[in-house]
């Protein structure tokens, strides 16, 4: 066995049945969430590394950008598209993609260039982007820290149940691959510190900036591991666990502003292996560029925010339920040895296939 898991695999039976114990299952899942939580949360602020200061909500995407696509203070998650009955379709923008593994005095010190809107009338500084990349790194960290808990605490009870050769083949290769991931994000968010406490220049590459002179009805930022160029050949192989093989992330900024939208692509500079991407990106037409983007966030990051303005026949979109399902859950018996079984699932190609929100206008309804 060695199989992706999609959202979409769950039948209607499956998903009435889900309904049916909603309440149970919610339970459940909220205990297990719950004392994960706890027993990852750092004991000091991830950036200042002082003990006992208040964890602050973080917000991935600006709370005050995703502001923009809210009606009634409201944004759809990814589940409006997926719909589970047991995930969340709407959330307030106050709750939408945080994290907390840093205190409140450096959540309002250490962004704020960047969360500032009016500093995108110029282009964005080195300082912006460093500020930037080193959010992705702390809500990937946090979020790390937060599965390694969750897997163990999975792989103790359901070993208790069923037996230790169930629970292992189930979570035993998500948890190793969690925690690779956490040292290579651990690694990064320290170079993206130091790079804004020393003003290092050109530490970023930001290949891609652009405003449209609309408001897009989705919001998203993050850093992604493309698996592979366009080309087909792997960027990231995200099963190699050997300690000198680094993941080489792309982020991505799709920001709402009130009357107009920025989006934009960075790299770190040392991203080498990236470098087929984006000269193969630089050359495309601009709707093009903006359909990669579009494909890239929906298929690979759950943490695309959507203005409930979107129009019905998008949430039936059969090709946008398969890319929106696409999860890193991975259900194998033996140590999965590199990427090939992903090409298909993640495909550059398939690009023009889906709706593209980027194109589309928020309407404040
Ligand atoms: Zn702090």
């Amino acid at each position: 066995m060695n199989e992706l898991f999609n959202f979409n695999y769950f039948s209607r039976a499956e998903r009435d049945s889900m309904d049916l114990h909603k309440v149970d299952f919610s339970k459940y899942l909220s205990q297990l969430s719950d004392k994960s939580r706890r027993d990852s949360k750092p004991s000091h602020c991830f950036y200042c590394r002082e003990k006992n200061n208040r964890f602050c909500n973080s917000h991935s995407v600006p709370a005050s950008f995703l502001k923009n696509i809210a009606v009634d203070g409201k944004v759809f998650t990814t589940n409006v598209i997926i719909d589970l009955p047991i995930l969340e379709t709407e959330k307030g923008v106050n709750s939408s993609g945080t994290f907390q593994i840093i205190c409140r005095k450096c959540d309002s010190e250490i962004f704020r260039e960047y969360e500032n809107a009016s500093n995108y009338e110029n282009m964005p500084t080195d300082k912006m982007l460093a500020q930037i990349a080193m959010k992705n790194h702390l809500r990937n960290i946090g979020k790390r820290l937060f599965e390694k808990s969750l897997y163990e605490h999975a792989i103790a009870e359901l070993g208790n149940r069923l037996g230790k050769q169930y629970a292992n083949m189930y979570f035993k290769e998500m948890l190793n691959v969690s925690k690779i991931d956490l040292l290579d994000y651990i690694r990064d968010f320290k170079k993206a510190k130091k790079a804004i406490e020393k003003e290092w220049e050109n530490e970023y590459y930001l290949f891609f900036y652009e405003r449209l002179e609309y408001v897009v009805p989705i919001a998203f930022q993050g850093e992604v591991c493309l698996n592979f160029d366009f080309n087909g050949n792997t960027i990231n192989d995200v099963y190699n666990k050997s300690k000198h093989y680094n993941l080489q992330s792309l982020h991505i900024a799709i920001f709402p502003m009130k009357s107009y939208s920025i989006v934009m692509l960075f790299i770190s500079k040392n991203s080498n292996r990236l470098r087929q991407f984006y000269k193969r990106f630089n050359s495309l037409e601009p709707s093009d560029k903006l359909s990669v983007v579009n494909y890239i966030i929906l298929s690979y990051s759950e943490d695309v925010f959507m203005s409930k303005s979107i129009h019905d026949r998008l949430v039936n979109d059969e090709e946008l339920k398969r890319i929106v399902g696409l999860t890193t859950i991975h259900f194998a018996d033996s140590p999965i040895k590199n990427n090939d079984h992903l090409e298909h699932h993640f495909n550059l190609s398939d690009r023009h296939k889906t709706p593209n929100f980027l194109l589309m206008h928020h309407d404040n309804v």
